[in-house]
């Protein structure tokens, strides 16, 4: 795995560089409107900590991280009305998952039939 690379995007998101659409923030997390949305709901909940995937947090976060994380993309839910209707969370770890920011974030999708998980 490479090293965090401190220049990207979220990074500069979570520096205030970079505006964002917050949908909910704690000591531990940001959550934000996706820029380009897939589905009529696209958030991207994100650690503040420097973990470049799911990879690199579940080995290095303590646990207090890794209880924020979920927490928030709960609240994200509860925040976009999902809890009823249902939604998808999803995060891409390196190339063959498609990920293209090397900073851990989880998509959360709904407010919509989201139709089969790979496209
Ligand atoms: P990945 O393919 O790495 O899982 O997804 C990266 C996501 O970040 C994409 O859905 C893309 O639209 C989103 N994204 C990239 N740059 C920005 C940005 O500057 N602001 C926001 N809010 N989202 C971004």
């Amino acid at each position: 795995m490479s090293a965090y690379d401190d220049n990207n995007i979220f990074a500069k998101i979570l520096r205030g560089e970079i505006p964002c659409t917050k949908v909910f923030e704690d000591d531990h997390t940001l959550a934000f409107e996706d820029i380009e949305p897939q589905a009529r709901v696209h958030v991207l909940v994100i650690p503040k900590g420097s973990y470049v995937s799911m990879t690199d947090f579940v080995e290095q976060a303590s646990d207090a991280e890794m209880a924020a994380l979920n927490r928030a993309v709960l609240k994200v839910v509860e925040a976009k009305d999902l809890k009823e209707r249902g939604y998808r969370v999803l995060s891409n770890v390196g190339e063959e998952g498609g990920q293209l920011v090397p900073h851990l974030h989880i998509h959360v999708f709904g407010g919509q039939p989201l139709g089969p998980m790979l496209g």
